[in-house]
């Protein structure tokens, strides 16, 4: 799986991603598409070279013999929603989170669910072979499709409390990035009857508000609105809008796992299971252990989640929630699909009775410390991920290595390892003791920082 990594296909456009490249992952994922329909939907986040990527894909598409709806600037759970009712595949034009230089390719079924690895496998075997081209008078047709972000806001109150939500009367600021978020969730929210304040809630693919990853250091803007504005909640999506990340009341930043946490524990009843990731949260394993219920870890990565969730689920085991702390949360009762704002409405139904600072309070008093550590040449990764090795095996400590290095301390955890799309090697470290905390992060990235500084 070297081209679709964790989450798709990344990089920086023009230079590491290409629209050559562009159009043969696209005759190649189009020859795989051709099994199950003849018309692909295709869609974009608001980067600026996202137009141009999808006249690729709709190229290469159309060469293979599929017809291409092209459905526009759309969140990516959109394009989902519209895969699914069409029974189409799809094609995502986005980088998610990553900064403005980068763009990216996500492929959904006719299900609306991201592929699974079995047959992203097939689409990347098929990509360095010849495409198997239609002949001239067979090639696909392209006609634009503008009512996707409708039916998908339209789906999405069906399939909430609208009531509920309304009567208590919310006033949410949203800040959607500059991204695909800002042509739905300002006017969803609206629908569903709270009063909405926005920042940053014009498309615009420079991303001049912030950048588009949706953590406390690019989100201070948002947490002024809410207490400039009096809101009772925050609400901030990355640049394709499958995620939400939340402030509450007082503008204070709630993070991501206390989010997940809470809204685990108003979903999961015993014996259901939780499918997160190897860094997940000291809240969600203490939740899970609460109702008595299971918790399913995967590698980082939404395809590896989705990719289990519907294997348990094919087995019959309920799983009501699943997510990771970077609020990228699925409902798969709803949509087997990370959706920013299905999360937030979601989150809005528990402030009902209480505000949000409450709602997440029990999950509060854990530490999270995170360090990135960038690197330039494989060589250097390398050495890096050596260093890692040798620490877990020196560490007092338990070791799972199902993606990279997890160490259980029993009082604090440590995760290291190599992101699947920047050139950063990630440390996490969490405790309820933050020095703990710090401790364990800064001994790994020290020794990490050294090995890179090494070659
Ligand atoms: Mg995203």
């Amino acid at each position: 799986m070297d081209v679709f990594g964790s989450s798709g296909v990344r990089g920086v456009a023009l230079s590491e991603l290409t629209p050559a490249y562009a159009l043969r992952i696209a005759q190649a994922a189009g020859s795989v598409f051709a099994e199950d329909s003849d018309r692909v939907a295709v869609g974009r986040d608001t980067r600026t070279t996202g137009q141009l990527f999808v006249d690729a894909v709709t190229s290469g598409l159309a060469s293979v013999g599929c017809d291409v709806d092209r459905v526009g600037i759309v969140p990516t759970p959109a394009l989902q929603a519209y895969c699914e009712q069409e029974n189409i595949p799809g094609v995502m034009v986005t980088a998610s989170h990553n900064p403005p230089e980068y763009n990216g390719i996500k492929l959904c079924g006719t299900d609306g669910v991201e592929l699974t690895r079995d047959r992203l496998e097939r689409v990347e075997s098929n990509i360095d072979d010849t495409p198997e081209r239609a002949v001239w008078n067979e090639s696909g047709a392209s006609r634009h499709v503008d009512t996707v972000a409708r039916r998908y806001r339209e789906q999405l109150l069906d399939a909430i409390d609208r009531e509920r939500i309304a009567a208590a009367d919310l006033t949410v600021a949203i800040d959607p990035g500059n991204g695909a978020g800002a042509l739905t969730s300002p006017e969803l929210f609206t629908d569903i009857g709270c009063t909405v304040k926005t920042i940053n809630a014009q498309p615009d693919g420079t991303f001049p508000g912030r950048n588009p990853e949706p953590v406390r250091e690019n989100l201070d803007d948002l947490g002024r609105l809410v207490r400039a504005s009096d809101a009772d909640l925050g609400i901030a999506h990355d640049g394709d809008a499958d995620r939400a990340i939340f402030f509450d009341e007082r503008g204070e930043f709630i993070e991501g796992d206390a989010a997940l946490a809470a809204l685990t524990a108003a979903e999961l009843d015993a014996g259901d299971t939780v499918v997160s990731a190897v860094n997940t949260s000291q809240r969600l394993v203490d939740v899970v252990e609460d109702v008595g219920a299971e918790l399913h870890l995967t590698p980082i990565g939404s395809t590896y989640i989705t990719t289990a969730i519907r294997e348990l689920r094919d087995d019959g085991v309920p799983v009501p929630i699943a997510g990771e702390g970077n609020g990228g949360i699925i409902f798969p009762d709803y949509r087997l699909a990370r959706d920013g704002a299905y999360t937030a409405a979601r989150f809005c139904e528990l402030l009902t009775d209480r505000p949000a600072s409450e709602v997440v309070a029990p999950y509060g008093g854990y530490h999270n410390v995170r360090h990135n550590i960038h690197y330039e040449r494989a060589a250097q990764r390398e050495a890096m991920v050596e260093a890692i090795e040798e620490a877990a095996s020196d560490a007092d400590a338990e070791v799972d290595d199902t993606d990279g290095y997890r160490l259980e301390y029993g009082d604090a955890w440590l995760l290291a390892r190599p992101s699947g799309t920047e050139p950063v090697v990630r440390v996490y470290a969490e405790a309820r003791d933050r020095d703990r905390a710090e401790e364990l992060a800064e001994a790994m990235a020290d020794a990490v920082e050294a090995a890179r500084d090494a070659r």
